[in-house]
């Protein structure tokens, strides 16, 4: 079917795809259904021209609170003549519709007024319903980490895992991979990994599509990110050190572009030691003005 935007790339009944980074998927079933519109002026407008030339009542589901991938949302519904709705997570909704909490689950801080440090900025987005409550023609699956309520949608023989998933450019171009709770993402590829048996076409969120063995390969890839950061993370806390010694020390010689991807991995950081410490593989201690992490001897 022809929906009117070109570069359309079509995963398999009436599913198709935007490419992008982020990716956007979209399902043409009773209702029309639009996963992530991603940023930027040129999608609002593809996106657009599909709900209008369908003309049917469309579900736009975010599946997490991150500027990129929902900052097209008011550029869409703004003057459309078709009844579009909105959708998240109920653990994520309140960072889809609140730019302050955001910004802050973000990037650690609520830094209003200082947008030019951060990488990317949306505006509010009014959300309709939660997906917890809705009964859908396409499914979602939680895979929380990478953000607390973030979900993967499964579409026909597709699933769209956003970023519970990086592409292989992106796990190389950055020093470790964003996600707010690294235990809890290794939790959602494990489930992943589970999800793309049975010959489904896998999305991540940033990345190519890939299929078969070589999504098995690209989950334990992430596996290995994860773990990897993990163990360095421990080594690094020793016999005792300070946030920004350990830090340094996962960022060795590697450059950071911007404040903005430097509180990106301080938050990753942070993270990871939140999950280590839930283990019992690192302990904390303040003493004085410092706070020290270390590796616990099991
Ligand atoms: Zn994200």
């Amino acid at each position: 079917m022809d929906l009117g935007v070109k570069g359309l790339l079509e995963l398999g009944d009436n599913v198709f795809l935007l490419r992008g980074s982020p990716s956007t998927l979209i399902y043409n079933g009773d209702m029309l259904y639009i996963i992530d519109p991603g940023h930027g002026g040129k999608r609002a407008k593809q996106i657009k021209r599909v709900i209008e030339r369908l003309g049917k009542p469309t579900m736009i589901i975010v599946t997490h609170y991150h500027s990129d991938h929902l900052e097209a949302i008011p550029k869409i519904t703004a003057g459309i003549s078709v009844e579009a709705r909105v959708a998240a997570s109920r653990l994520d909704k309140p960072g889809v519709e609140h730019p302050e909490y955001r910004i802050g689950m973000t990037f650690g801080y609520p830094l209003e007024g200082a947008e030019d440090l951060l990488l990317f900025k949306a505006p509010a987005v009014r959300v309709d319903a939660v997906l917890e409550e809705l009964s859908l023609e396409v499914e979602t699956v939680p895979l929380p980490g990478h953000t607390p309520g973030q979900v993967g949608v499964i579409a026909g023989n597709v699933i769209y895992a956003a970023d519970a998933i990086f592409g292989e450019r992106v796990l190389e171009n950055y020093v470790f991979p964003y996600h707010r709770d690294p235990c809890r993402a290794l939790e959602s590829l494990k489930k992943l990994g589970g999800l793309i048996g049975d010959g489904r076409v896998l999305v991540p969120g940033h990345g190519p599509v890939v299929s078969g063995s070589s999504a098995e390969e690209l989950v334990n890839l992430n596996i290995k990110h994860i773990e990897e950061f993990l163990d360095r993370v421990a080594e690094l806390a020793g016999e005792g050190s300070e946030f920004p010694e350990i830090l340094r020390g996962l960022l060795g010689s590697a450059t950071v572009q911007s404040p903005g991807h430097m509180m990106l991995l301080e938050q990753s950081l942070r993270g990871a030691l939140a999950c280590l410490a839930r283990r019992g593989v690192v302990g904390v201690e303040v003493d004085g003005g410092s706070m020290e992490w270390r590796a616990l001897n099991k």
